[in-house]
């Protein structure tokens, strides 16, 4: 009998303010350790948080972007448990009544397929510190920089079906926190970053099995890796007859494989009650309102925009819409050059497969957007062929110059000069009699060879089109 995989995301994203969600301390990167940690973040007795407005409005955002329903009255609470890096002993976040419920997402896929998604709710709470235990040779050192840096974790329902989906739906929240500018998605430095939920079940089943939950996956490919092993894992164990029991793993990116660190806690264990040092939160609907006046175009309505506007198949126009960095690359380069249709083949192929190689995000691209333009208004007006702006494109990305003075400087322009094309193509003709004879006894698919010809001599560079004609015209 077939099994089928569940798997259900707790995607942990942090929100982009310049101040901790109950400090006033910075949440920039990069400081030296425990200097971006105050008195309320280190959890000194006598102090009070006070909440952050800023991140309010970002889990509104989120909320009203996923067609959730935004508690009217939310309320903060303890979490408590006992580690190096929680020096409070309890970390905030929202338990019974988190402010963002009841949501939805609609998730495409590569075969242009759907899916919507629930999510279960959205709550914010606080990071904790760190544990550095690379620094000193027998010690381990804590790094509160992070403690009480805002986060919205968006729990999902078990709604995904394989590894694929449940990346798929990942990429798709990615997207939408970095449209709505709530998180700045970089994983590397953790600010996107989940947990995926794990179980089997046999294929027709309704029950949900017993599920595995695997820590703090942050890269799209560990994701998958991590879900894909799991679920082939546990898969094993019921198929020899054992059973699976509800835990906690890691996984580890070296061997792709996830292992178990410790039983799972219930939320009991967690004591959870409501912060007393923090009202509970009411929001009005006139504030929501002005919340939503706020929220920016999202994917799915640029992509269509993009369909329609520029004349993009939905393939394209999903490309260039998965970040709104892009999105406004393309829109630079469109208004630059009025060519909707190849400033989209050039993001999408040779631009998109630089960046890839350099390993650049686009914000970073060394080609400016209307340099590109440039690019593709000269094979408009015929000044280069599709090919020299292959080695035009190169040149630019390498910062040898803009379009213009790399065409003038290299002589890269394209021959298009009647005459010289008529001469060129004459001289090709007299040095290859015999080929000229059998051409004109019926063997016309010479004509690619004297094609062939001319551009030998021209480095490329003469006008296909034109060369053609001519050929035609003298055979
Ligand atoms: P906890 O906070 O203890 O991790 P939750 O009930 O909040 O537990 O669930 C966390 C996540 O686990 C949710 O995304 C949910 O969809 C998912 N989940 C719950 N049960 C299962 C299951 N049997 N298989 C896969 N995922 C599950
Ligand atoms: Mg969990």
């Amino acid at each position: 009998m077939a099994w089928e995989a569940v798997v259900g995301l707790e995607i942990h994203a942090q929100l982009a303010t310049r101040s901790k969600i109950f400090s006033g301390a910075s949440t920039a990167v990069g400081a030296e350790p425990n200097r971006q940690a105050c008195a309320i973040d280190l959890g000194l007795p006598g102090v009070l948080p006070v909440l952050n407005e800023v991140v309010l409005r970002m889990a509104v955002m989120f909320g009203l972007a996923t067609n959730a329903t935004i508690a009217p009255c939310s309320i903060f609470a303890r979490k408590n448990y006992f580690y190096p890096d929680l020096p409070k002993g309890y970390q905030i976040s929202q338990y019974e009544s988190p402010i963002v419920e009841h949501g939805e997402l609609e998730v495409e896929f590569d075969d242009g397929s759907t899916k919507c998604i629930g999510i279960t709710r959205a709550h914010l709470e606080e990071d904790a510190g760190k544990s550095v235990h690379d620094l000193f040779p027998s010690e381990t050192g804590v790094d509160l920089n992070r403690a009480g840096v805002p986060l919205l974790e968006i729990v999902s329902e078990p709604d995904m079906r394989s590894a694929a989906e449940a990346v798929a739906y990942m990429r798709t929240i990615h997207s939408l926190v970095r449209y709505l500018g709530i998180c700045d998605g970089n994983m590397e430095e953790g600010s996107f970053r989940c947990d995926a939920n794990v179980s089997v079940r046999r294929s027709g089943d309704s029950a949900l099995g017993i599920r595995a939950e695997i820590k703090n996956l942050n890269s799209f490919r560990f994701v998958e890796r991590a879900i894909e092993y799991e679920v082939a894992r546990q898969i094993e164990i019921l198929e020899s007859g054992g059973s699976i029991i509800q835990e906690t793993r890691q996984y580890d990116s070296v061997t792709g494989e996830t292992r178990a660190m410790r039983g799972k806690e219930e939320a009991n264990d967690y004591r959870y009650f409501p912060d007393p040092d923090l009202l509970p939160v009411e929001l009005q609907s006139d504030y929501i309102d002005r919340v939503r006046d706020g929220i920016p175009e999202l994917p799915a309505a640029k992509t269509q925009r993009f369909m329609s506007q520029y004349g993009l198949g939905r393939r394209d126009a999903r490309r260039l819409t998965l970040s709104p960095d892009t999105a406004d690359y393309y829109e630079a380069v469109v208004r630059a050059s009025g060519q909707p249709k190849l400033a989209a083949n050039w993001i999408t192929t040779d631009l998109a497969a630089a960046l890839n190689r350099d390993g650049l995000e686009i914000y970073r691209c060394p080609i400016e957007p209307t340099e590109l333009a440039a690019l593709i208004n000269c094979i408009i007006d015929g000044t280069i062929s599709g090919t020299m702006a292959k080695k035009v494109f190169a040149a630019v990305w390498r910062r040898e110059g803009d379009p213009i003075s790399i065409i003038e400087k290299q002589d890269l322009s394209q021959v298009s000069d009647p005459e010289t094309i008529d001469n060129l193509v004459d001289q090709v003709l007299a040095s290859h009699p015999a080929q000229v004879d059998q051409y004109r006894a019926g063997k016309t698919k010479l004509l690619g060879f004297f094609v062939g010809q001319v551009m030998k001599i021209t480095r490329g560079q003469a006008n296909p089109e034109m060369v053609n004609h001519a050929l035609h015209r003298k055979l």
